[in-house]
């Protein structure tokens, strides 16, 4: 019986993908996400490199789907339908790639593997233990990872920082992954942070000290220091850290807040981060010239020609973090015209009347009604969309969005007295949003919606048409509810025009439900300057170099710009 567990896959090589830990120190929520995903760009774009990115996130959740976006920050939802922290978004956004369940990895997924396993019998006479068989599942999980997406290199960010006792077999794993290896073939970058207090009027790198000491303790030396801090620190300090850290000053850099997330690349550019890391790793470049596209949108973002006001209806609580896809997605946009934004946050729990959203919504230039779940603040939003469509204003829902947005259009345009959702009224004489059918019997919360990608066949001749230049798209769902099949031609006498609809379900779906289920995916109003709502999450898929068409066409509605037509490729037309 073997003393280590072996978690080398069947056809793996080493040395032939290279890996960069990211780990943390003093405090989390500084941005090591945000290094790391703007490494991962310089070393793609400007380097030619295959990049896959794994983020490990200790709590004992085995997705993120069960938490609450105002502690956690917000449920981004990949292809495959695994819900991750915010994290994956970032990554997504700035690596302009697809990522799946192999690229997001939790204490309570790696601990599912290793009880799954051990109840298989796959350990049989061992005692199983966090080391060899936690970590050895972590070195396997990483492994694969490289061996599947074929990684020149693999970004792995810890969650959290050193000494957190919810880290500490990760920690361990990337040691051994390391003595296993070999030193040229993985780089360890801290990210630590600088106090400045403001008593004081100076910076201070004790906590620095003390958190890449506790690293060195687990039997981490860092190959990079990137001290993160407001304003610029002064050498002294890098000094400091760099004589208790073991690493050569130039290679401890001083990340302080600069401009967008645009120019961090650029900025991590300058500093020779890349050729720095690349250097460790033995790694010669592939030269790409990608980066000049990058350099070009950061250029674009150095000044506005404007900005536009946009009021997203949401808690005020930590609300940056809680809806960052939507912010992010709203920044491609106006960033490509050359415009900014700013955000009114809107608490419609305060609105009872239409002229309280008369009041609200004044000056603001559209509206966006993001996802939700519950009747919390409901009959306010609803105000702000009547408001939205009877006075011309832009209006995007997103999921919930769209779905009050069409119990808004039951009740003032079709009569439809009291019409409401399922969610908030069960008891409703006009369900115009019920519950999916397959949803009905189901009682567990963890990983249950309709999750992930799926098609959407798009009507030709409308505003998703012109917008999306497709008949046919891929886009993101987290939901449990959809518009009645029931009501759909009430609604469609009226003008509320579907134009996004899941494809013609297949015969044997037919059976079990009267009328045939087929979900409603995009709800517009033709005559309106923008009023459209998407059943689906469009802020998953925006990219800064490809912003989301939906949310390009709004920006483009609240800049008072006519909305520019994109041409069908493919010319696929379905039957919608
Ligand atoms: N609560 C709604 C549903 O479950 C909308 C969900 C959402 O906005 N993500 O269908």
């Amino acid at each position: 019986m073997q003393e280590s567990y072996n978690a080398i896959p069947d056809g793996y090589k080493k040395g032939k993908t290279k890996y960069i830990i990211i780990t943390g120190s003093v405090i989390s929520g500084v941005g090591k996400g945000t290094f790391s995903a703007c490494l991962g760009t310089l070393l793609k774009l400007k380097h030619g490199f295959n990049i896959a990115p794994l983020k490990f996130d200790g709590y004992l959740n085995v997705d993120a789907g069960t938490l609450n976006p105002y502690r956690h920050g917000e449920v981004f939802v990949l292809d495959d339908g695994t819900e991750t922290d915010l994290d994956l978004g970032s990554y997504e956004r700035l690596l302009s790639e697809n990522l799946d369940k192999d690229n997001y990895l939790t204490g309570g997924k790696i601990f599912k593997i290793v009880i799954d396993k051990e109840r298989k019998g796959d350990y049989l006479g061992r005692d199983v233990q966090i080391i060899p068989h936690v970590t050895g599942e972590i070195k396997g999980f990483i492994r694969n990872l490289a061996l599947k997406r074929k990684a020149d290199v693999i970004l792995v960010e810890v969650g959290g920082t050193a000494g957190d006792m919810e880290n500490e077999y990760f920690l361990e794993a990337m040691r051994e992954l390391k003595y296993e290896e070999g030193a040229e073939n993985v780089c360890f970058v801290n990210v630590t942070y600088i106090l400045e207090p403001v008593s004081l009027g100076e910076f201070k790198s004790k906590a620095a000290q003390l958190g890449l000491r506790k690293l060195m303790e687990l039997g981490i030396q860092p190959d990079m220091v990137v001290c993160r801090s407001r304003n610029p620190v002064p050498e002294s300090v890098r000094e400091k850290i760099s004589m208790f850290s073991n690493v050569p000053v130039n290679k401890v850099i001083n990340m302080y807040n600069v401009g967008n997330l645009y120019h961090i690349p650029l900025f991590l550019e300058d500093l020779n981060v890349d050729t720095s890391i690349l250097e460790t790793l033995e790694l010669e470049s592939k030269h790409s010239k990608d980066f000049d596209k990058w350099k070009a949108v950061a250029e674009k973002t150095k000044s506005f020609k404007g900005k536009i006001i946009i009021g997203i209806t949401g808690k005020y609580t930590n609300v940056h973090d809680s809806y960052i896809s939507i912010l992010k997605s709203l920044e491609h946009s106006t960033a490509n015209f050359g415009y900014t934004f700013e955000v009114k946050w809107i608490e419609t729990t305060d609105i009872s009347s239409l002229e309280d959203a008369s009041k609200v919504l004044e000056g603001l230039d559209g509206i966006i009604v993001p996802g939700g779940f519950g009747e919390r603040g409901v009959e306010g939003k609803i105000l702000c969309i009547q408001y939205a469509r009877e006075n011309n204003l832009p209006f995007l829902g997103l999921c919930y969005g769209m779905q009050l947005a069409t119990v808004e259009f039951a009740r003032n345009v079709c009569g439809l007295e009291k019409a409401n959702t399922t969610e908030v009224d069960p008891k409703t004489n006009h369900p115009v949003i019920c519950i999916l059918p397959e949803q009905e019997e189901i009682k567990e919360l963890g990983g249950t919606m309709r999750l992930g990608g799926h098609d959407v066949v798009v009507k030709e001749h409308t505003l998703a048409y012109k917008l999306y230049g497709s008949a046919l798209i891929r886009e993101r769902f987290r939901h449990r509810y959809n518009v009645n099949t029931k009501y759909i031609d009430q609604l469609e006498e009226k003008g509320l025009v579907f134009s996004g609809k899941a494809p013609q379900p297949l015969d044997t779906d037919r059976v079990s439900v009267n009328p045939p289920k087929r979900i409603m995916q995009i709800a517009e109003l033709p005559e309106h300057k923008f009023f459209l709502g998407a059943q689906f999450h469009p802020e998953f898929t925006s990219r800064p170099l490809s912003p989301n068409p939906l949310f390009r066409g709004f920006v483009e509605a609240c800049l008072g710009k006519p909305i520019k037509e994109k041409a069908d490729t493919k010319k696929k037309i379905l039957t919608s």
